[in-house]
Order: structure tokens, then C-alpha cells, then sequence
């Protein structure tokens, strides 16, 4: 299978690896492909990276009918190209849609249209360490209708972005914002889809952190506020004793790729991995009698981020393993940017050759 292309006549300028930052600068093309009930997914074909032109009525302007995936594509140290663990990325984009009530896209399609995007724009790729070429599929209610029910009509794309080192200077420890008054899913919501709606429920809090000088935000459960969930844009994990553990998957919390080889390469080496509940009241109790040995946070986007500190209220901080990282949320760091960048064996078959 083969989409057109339409190959761009005006190739944008690149930018040095260094200056990369993270979804700012855009390769030349994107993929895209229509839906209308009556004829399902057509018209796929890439072309050059541009504006769209919509209805004003579309449905995902009004309400919000719209989700993604990001995944990432690497230059690997053979020179080729490899995207990691596609299959979950897409299968996941495919779980989450019915919740929206939009149409999803077969997973193995999804895959072969992400992977020839990369091939088009394969110059796109960078190759420094820590560098990759960030995929961004979309789903979006184009049927200009203002009445409230599904769309008949959705645009699939895909835009790529190339990346830089999240952590420019080496991965640095963040310091996270507890949220006990607003909440970002509650049980029966969206939570554990990529829905847009989730960020736009996340945002203030976010700014409100930064406010008082913190990076991200820690989401609790939406009823009591007591339960930890996840940090909005990376689950977490808490290494308590000799445990290292994460909350149970539930309808309220993305289930992340990054988490799952955690949990993997976590058990392969011996460690105690346990999925259950943790309380915020439980993460100061460990914190006080210094049982509490590594907070960190795993995503597409940081890979590993150690939590150094965390903050309750603004008057209550936890400072974790001195505001350093620690060495299990370092080595895990590095053997999953190892995989993703071919210097250290791929065992579990995560990366896909484009
Ligand atoms: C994307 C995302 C994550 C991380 O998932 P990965 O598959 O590891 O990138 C965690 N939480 C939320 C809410 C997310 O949207």
C-alpha cells in the first residue's frame, strides 16, 4: 500500500539539533485522509504541511470531538529509522475513539501510513542523542453541524515534528505542583482516552503551578483527592522500600507505552513491581520515615522524569532523593533511550524498522 504524495515545492528551513526545542518547527509534509458514514476512510495521501480550510461549524470546534497519539520516530545507530512500539500508539488511538463516538482507524493502517510519513520526510529525522522525529495523529469532527450529536464527518492526519533533547544538559529532576481542588478526569470521563478535552480540563492548574515556580502538575482522584493518578502528560511511579510502584490502569488514567516498558525492564531487573493505589497520605508517611527513595514520571515525550520535589499546598514540600536523580528513574533513562536509539539490544522488539 501506497499513499500519493504531492511532494512540497517550497522545503522549509531546518533547524540546528541543538535549537530543536520540543513542537515548534514541523517537517514538509502531512498525512491526511477523510471519513463520511457512507464511505469510511478515503482519500489518504500526503502532502505538503499546511493549513487546513474547515466548516466554522465543524463539530470539533464547538464540542470537542478530537484525539491524538504521539509517538516517536529515532535515527538509529545503524543510520536507519525505527518508530517504537507503533503498534501500541496506534492501537490505543483505535481503543479510545468509540468513547467519542468517532471512527477509528484500523491500527495496521495507521501504522503503514505513519511509517511511509517518515519516509517521505526521512531527512527530517535527527540524529543527535536524545533528538527524534515526534509524531502527532489526529482525529477531528469536520461535519459542519451545530447540533449536539456525533459528526458524520472526520478528518485523520498526521503532522511530524522534529525534537530536541527534552532535557537540554542532561536529564534534570522536575518539581511538581499536587492539585487537591481541580481535577483532570473522574471515573466514567475521558481519562483514559487521548482526548484534546483532557488538556483544556488540565491547563489552569498548570499555569497556576508555573505561578508559584512549579513545572507540572500532580492529578489526584476527582472524588477525595486523596488517590494519586498520574501527572497529566506522564504516569508516575513511586519507588517505595524495595517496591516500585504505580496506580492500576482504570478509565481515568492514560494508559502509557512509556509505563509499560517500565513496568518491563523494572520486573526483568529483579525489582518489585506493584500496580495499586497510593495515597498522597501514604507518599508523606514513606517521605518522613525516608523510606521513599525515587518519585519519577514516564512519557513519549521525557521518556524518564525524576520528580525532585513535590509540593502540597504550597506549604508542605517533599523533597525527593535531594532534588537529584535517582539512580533507578537514571538507568531506566538510559536503557530505554539505549533501545530507542539502537546502542543497546532491542530484546523485547520495540522498535519498527519505517
Ligand atoms: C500521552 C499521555 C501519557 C504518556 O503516555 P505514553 O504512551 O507513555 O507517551 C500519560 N498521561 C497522559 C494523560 C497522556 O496523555
Amino acid at each position: 500500500m501506497n499513499l500519493p504524495v504531492r511532494q512540497t515545492t517550497t522545503p522549509r528551513p531546518k533547524m540546528k539539533e541543538a535549537d530543536l526545542g520540543f513542537g515548534r518547527v514541523f517537517a514538509d509534509h502531512m498525512m491526511i485522509a477523510e471519513y463520511t458514514a457512507e464511505q469510511g476512510w478515503q482519500n489518504a495521501r500526503i502532502e505538503p504541511y499546511g493549513p487546513m480550510a474547515m466548516d466554522p461549524a465543524a463539530g470539533v470546534f464547538h464540542y470537542g470531538q478530537a484525539m491524538f497519539e504521539g509517538l516517536k520516530a529515532f535515527r538509529t545507530a545503524d543510520g536507519g529509522v525505527s518508530l517504537f512500539r507503533p503498534e501500541h500508539h496506534c492501537a490505543r488511538m483505535q481503543r479510545g475513539a468509540p468513547r467519542l463516538c468517532m471512527p477509528s482507524v484500523e491500527p495496521k493502517l495507521m501504522q503503514a501510513w505513519a511509517s511511509q510519513l517518515v519516509k517521505v520526510d526521512e531527512a527530517w529525522v535527527p540524529s543527535s542523542a536524545g533528538t527524534a522525529l515526534y509524531l502527532r495523529p489526529t482525529l477531528i469532527a469536520t461535519e459542519g453541524y451545530l447540533g449536539v450529536r456525533p459528526a458524520s464527518r472526520y478528518t485523520f492526519f498526521i503532522i511530524s515534528s522534529p525534537v530536541g533533547a527534552y532535557y537540554a544538559g542532561g536529564v534534570k529532576p522536575v518539581r511538581i505542583w499536587v492539585e487537591r481542588e481541580q481535577t483532570r478526569a473522574a471515573h466514567g470521563g475521558l481519562g483514559s482516552v487521548k482526548a484534546g478535552a483532557n488538556y483544556a480540563a488540565s491547563l489552569l492548574a498548570a499555569q497556576n503551578a508555573k505561578k508559584e515556580g512549579y513545572d507540572q502538575v500532580l492529578w489526584l482522584d476527582a472524588d477525595k483527592h486523596e488517590q494519586i493518578e498520574e501527572v497529566g502528560t506522564m504516569n508516575l511511579f513511586a519507588y517505595v522500600g524495595d517496591e516500585l510502584v504505580t496506580p492500576p490502569l482504570s478509565d481515568s488514567i492514560l494508559a502509557g507505552v512509556t509505563r509499560d516498558c517500565v513496568i518491563q525492564l523494572a520486573r526483568d531487573a529483579g525489582i518489585k513491581v506493584v500496580e495499586r493505589t497510593i495515597t498522597m497520605s501514604e507518599v508523606q508517611a514513606a517521605h518522613a520515615k525516608g523510606s521513599l527513595k525515587e518519585v519519577f514520571g514516564s512519557g513519549t515525550a521525557a521518556v524518564i522524569s525524576p520528580v525532585g520535589e513535590l509540593a502540597l499546598g504550597g506549604k508542605t514540600k517533599l523533597s525527593i532523593n535531594k532534588g537529584e536523580v535517582g539512580p533507578l528513574a537514571g538507568r531506566l533513562y538510559e536503557e530505554i533511550s539505549g533501545i530507542q536509539r539502537g546502542t543497546r539490544p532491542d530484546k523485547y522488539g520495540w522498535l519498527t524498522k519505517v
